[in-house]
This record gives C-alpha cells, sequence and structure tokens, in this order.
C-alpha cells in the first residue's frame, strides 16, 4: 500500500517554536493535594471586603462589558493625578506588557531586559519575532550600566521590572531616571510596577512622573498583587499619547470583564485594605528574613526584597530542590526557579504569620538535618 503524499501542514511563525510557556505557580502537590499556595506573589490577606461586594453588583454576565473600562480609568487617574485619557486597561499587565513588545518591536529589533527579569519578557519579544537582548544582572539585581551597554540601533523596547520578579530587588529612583536618561529616546522604557505598591510611599522609584514628562516611558501597575484581584485579570499603564494610543489600537476590545472593572473599582476606594496588605507584607518579611539569619550559617541566603516574595538562594549543604519538595511535603508550594536559570533558587511569597513560621521552621530543620547528613 503506497501512502497518500503528506499534505502541506500549518507552520507557526519560526519564532514562535523558541518560545517557552509561561509556567504559572502550581498549587497542588505532586500527588494531587492541594496546598497551601506561596507560589504566585497573591496577597494572602485576600481581597478587599469592598471589592467582593461590588462583584455581585456588575453589570449582567450577559452584557459585555464597558469596552473603555470609563468609570475605572477615571478613579485611577484621580487616585494617582493621572489625566484618564493617558491610561489603558489590559487583560491584567500581561496583556500590556505584550502589546508594548508588539506595538514597537518586530523581526530583526531587539527587546531588551536583566537576566532574572520577569519571564513575561522573553515571551514578549518572541511573540513579535524580536530578539531577546539579556543583560547581566549585578548580584541578582537590575544593572543600569549593564542595560545600556547592550542598548543597540536596534533596541526598541527595554523591559524593567522595579521591583523585579523573582529576585525581588530594586532599583531607586536615580538609577531609573539615569537609565530613561541614556536610553535614545526613540526606545520605550517599559517600567513594571506590578509590586509598585509594596514599595514604601518614601521610595518611590518616580517612573509614574517620567511617564507623564516623557513621550518613550510606560509604566505598567496591576489589581492582581497588592488589591488581591489575580483571577479578575485587571492591569493598567499610563504614558505619553502616543504610546497609549498604540496599546489601544491593538488591546481587545472588551479586555477587562465586567467583573474585573467593578471589583477594581470598588478595590481602589479601598486603600486602607492596600495599606493593611503593605504594612502586613513588610512586617512579615522583615520577621521572615531574620528568623532565616537567626538559622545560623546553612547557606541559605534572601536575597534584599521590597515585593510581596523573597528569593532565598541555597548555597549550603540543603539544596533549593530538597528544601522545595520538604516544604510541599509539609504543605506549602512555593516557587523553584530551575527554568529561570535560578536551580539554586526558591522564591516564596509573604504568606500569614502562620505560614511564615511554618516555613522559616522547616527550612531550619531540612537546612540542620542536611548538615549533620554524611557528605555525598
Ligand atoms: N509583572 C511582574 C513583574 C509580575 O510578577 C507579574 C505577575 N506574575 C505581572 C507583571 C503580570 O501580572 P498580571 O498579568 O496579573 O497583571
Amino acid at each position: 500500500m503506497t501512502s497518500a503524499p503528506a499534505s502541506p501542514q500549518p507552520a507557526p511563525k519560526p519564532w514562535i517554536g523558541a518560545i517557552h510557556a509561561y509556567v504559572p505557580g502550581k498549587s497542588t502537590g505532586a500527588d494531587g493535594r492541594p496546598l497551601i499556595k506561596l507560589s504566585a506573589n497573591e496577597n494572602p490577606l485576600g481581597t478587599s471586603p469592598a471589592a467582593l461586594a461590588a462583584r455581585a453588583q456588575a453589570a449582567a454576565p450577559s452584557r459585555y462589558p464597558d469596552p473603555d473600562s470609563k468609570a475605572l480609568r477615571a478613579a485611577i487617574g484621580e487616585l494617582h493625578g493621572i489625566d484618564p485619557a493617558l491610561i489603558v486597561m489590559g487583560t491584567g499587565s500581561d496583556e500590556l506588557l505584550n502589546l508594548a513588545a508588539q506595538g514597537y518591536a518586530g523581526p530583526g529589533d531587539e527587546v531588551l531586559y536583566v537576566r532574572y527579569g520577569f519571564s513575561v519578557y522573553d515571551i514578549a519579544a518572541r511573540r513579535c519575532g524580536a530578539v531577546p537582548v539579556v543583560a547581566p544582572d549585578a548580584d541578582y539585581g537590575s544593572d543600569v550600566d549593564a542595560l545600556l551597554a547592550l542598548v543597540s540601533e536596534r533596541t526598541r523596547v527595554v523591559f524593567v521590572a522595579n521591583p523585579n520578579n523573582p529576585t525581588g530587588s530594586f532599583l531607586p529612583k536615580g538609577e531609573i531616571a539615569r537609565l530613561h536618561a541614556a536610553l535614545p529616546s526613540d526606545v520605550v522604557l517599559v517600567v513594571d510596577q506590578a509590586y509598585g505598591e509594596y514599595v514604601a510611599p518614601e521610595d518611590d522609584d518616580g517612573a509614574l512622573a517620567l511617564a507623564a514628562a516623557h513621550t518613550n516611558v510606560l509604566v505598567t501597575r496591576t489589581f492582581s498583587k497588592i488589591y488581591g484581584l489575580a483571577g479578575e485579570r485587571t492591569g493598567w499603564a499610563t504614558g505619553h499619547a502616543g504610546l497609549i494610543d498604540t496599546l489601544n489600537r491593538i488591546r481587545g476590545p472588551f479586555n477587562v470583564s465586567n467583573t474585573g472593572q467593578a471589583m477594581a473599582l470598588a478595590a481602589l476606594d479601598d486603600q486602607a485594605f492596600v495599606e493593611r496588605s503593605r504594612l502586613h507584607n513588610a512586617a512579615e518579611r522583615a520577621r521572615f528574613v531574620a528568623a532565616l539569619k537567626a538559622m545560623g550559617n546553612h547557606g541559605l541566603r534572601p536575597l534584599p526584597s521590597q515585593a510581596n516574595f523573597v528569593l532565598i538562594l541555597f548555597e549550603g549543604a540543603l539544596t533549593a530542590e530538597a528544601a522545595f519538595n520538604g516544604l510541599a511535603e509539609r504543605g506549602t508550594i512555593t516557587r523553584w526557579l530551575p527554568n529561570q536559570g535560578l536551580p539554586h533558587g526558591l522564591r516564596i511569597t509573604i504568606g500569614t504569620a502562620e505560614q511564615m513560621d511554618a516555613i522559616a521552621r522547616g527550612l531550619r530543620e531540612m537546612a540542620e538535618a542536611a548538615a549533620k547528613a554524611p557528605a555525598q
């Protein structure tokens, strides 16, 4: 029997095959058992009760949402002192990061970010056929000089998460300003402030002011983190009118759902919840890092963090993989990061006080046991 000649198959664009799909934080163990989830940087205090109440008041699900999220943009504008015309909403800030790359870069162009930057930047660059260019870090932090050294005439977009995920590192105002000042004016600087609300107000990185004053700075924010609305997929960006016009042309027409708009609007109005979340995070993060330091020298190095998580580097007998598995056995899922070039790194979201106590206790037990075990 002769086989029929193969019919041509749809072929994705060549650059699509090089994309490693985003790996989300897990919520179950290897055996499918639900675990305490400290793997996705969600708010351990949940969601503002006012936002939960607003969910019931959202427009009927049979109706399309307001395509322009007008009321929500007006409220964001009022809170942050921004003209609502200079705000664009996204299906999470993730959509806006992708649109920034797609709007300004394509095949042959370069998209620049630092090593250990947020994993979506690689996907955003490759999705539009651009070449991702990765600058070396400075002890796991963002390095402005290393970024600037790699700017070429093909660079179209630079991504900086501030604070950065997964390292928690933070570039102060002077460094963000220095990066912007040295970039060519036709390069878009995207400052991703997904964790911006966790930074103490006096440490503000100045990116919103830069976005208001220049034509090439886009700041992205999200309701997923401190506002506790990760499931509602609502983010926003602000920048010069030209940037916002580009993103509005290519975004999904009804990209924020009825419940997303209604809940985000109510959440914005409950700044007491935001402040409670920020203070809880700052206190528990400090207590957790102090507990790790009090363990003695077991080679666990928590990196300084301005976000709602801590990246611990395992440089002693206990490995990050063993710690990840041991914590899962004890009931908590964290984020081990071999896929991001950090096989020695475990990122732990700041949870409740009890959860952080249990993690510190588990890590101490495992580190002490590993130190006593005979060397392999
Ligand atoms: N930026 C950074 C640095 C993040 O860590 C995340 C979420 N993991 C996002 C953007 C995207 O969040 P969302 O799409 O939920 O707004």
